[in-house]
């Protein structure tokens, strides 16, 4: 039976360190982080979202500022918040929440952000970064994911890696985090041939393809660790589930995240590790 990784678990411990090293910056530093997050429209799950982010700030002791705007903002007002975020010297990150409304360009909106102060790391230059292995901001859920291995101490090196989903967000940057420590990656997406054939022969298994339990217990090898960054609704609960069927895996899996309680809340703890980098490169410039 598989051990699960409890992202819970590693989130809290982080986050209980990092609030003993915030605490000392305002004597250090003269201030505390700051990261400012913009909400547009009220999709409950942003909203959601948003709310996890400042909960973590305020266990941490970031500060945060939350700016909510009607879904009917137009392109142009959202850029001049976004530039007058960028040129606020005690906004360390900036974080806009996706997905945006349809009338508004999101990769017009991600760009506006300045680089340093980009805490997702998606702007094109911190996407390129770490494609050239160059010091960059990294984003949160891959990060997030390889914190998850090295929690348990897994051996990356020379080990077969498969990525369900090739995503800008996930799929793509976790692949390129793996094949840097020395994973030997295969990246699938939706079509690909045989898919379980590739699966079976991973020792690292990462889903990211937004199917409720679409990765079953045949699909996995004995001993391999499952890591399941999926966020759905299982189709007869309505209760939030991963991509993995957790319930067939967890006996063939040595190691194994689970939804909610795994990926997630290491996604939250690396954006405010990311923010914390963003102060202390801002205070130290
Ligand atoms: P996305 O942009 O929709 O990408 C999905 C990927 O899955 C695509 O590359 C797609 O292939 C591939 N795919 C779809 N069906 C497939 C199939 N049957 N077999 C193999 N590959 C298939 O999604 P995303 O943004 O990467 O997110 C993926 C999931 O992770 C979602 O459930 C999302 O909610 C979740 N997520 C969780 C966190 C977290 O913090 N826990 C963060 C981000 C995302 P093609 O490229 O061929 O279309």
């Amino acid at each position: 039976m598989a051990i699960v990784i409890s992202g819970k678990e590693l989130a809290k411990n982080k986050k209980m360190k990092m609030k003993e090293e915030v605490e000392a910056y305002s004597s250090l530093y003269g201030r505390f982080p700051h990261l400012a997050v913009v909400l547009v429209g009220e999709d409950p799950g942003s909203m959601s979202y948003v709310s996890g982010k400042e909960k973590a700030c305020s266990e941490i002791g970031i500060l945060n500022t939350t700016i909510r705007k009607e879904s009917t903002i137009s392109e142009n007002e959202l850029l001049e918040i976004i530039h007058t975020l960028n040129s606020d010297d005690r906004v360390d990150g900036i974080l806009v929440q996706l997905p945006l409304p349809g009338h508004i360009h999101t990769e017009s909106i991600i760009q506006a952000i300045r680089k340093d102060k980009d805490v997702d790391g998606f702007h094109k230059e911190n996407v390129a970064s770490l494609y050239l292995k160059q010091p960059g901001i990294i984003s949160c859920t891959p990060k997030g994911i390889i914190e998850l291995l090295d929690s348990i101490e897994y051996p990356i090196e020379g080990k077969r890696a498969c990525v369900l989903g090739r995503s800008n967000i996930v799929g793509m940057p976790v692949s390129k985090l793996l094949l840097d420590r020395n994973a030997t990656v295969t990246i699938c997406h939706s079509k690909t041939k045989n898919l379980a054939s590739i699966t079976k022969e991973a020792d690292i298994l990462v889903a990211a393809i937004g199917k409720p339990k679409f990765v079953t217990a045949d699909m996995v090898k004995d001993g391999a660790v499952v890591i399941d960054v999926g966020v759905n609704r299982d189709i007869d609960t309505n209760k939030l589930c991963g991509d993995v069927d957790f319930e067939q895996v967890k006996t063939k899996a040595e190691y194994i995240t689970k939804v909610p309680g795994g990926v997630g809340p290491m996604t939250i703890c690396c954006l405010m590790e990311n923010t914390i980098e963003c102060f202390l490169k801002h205070v130290k410039e």
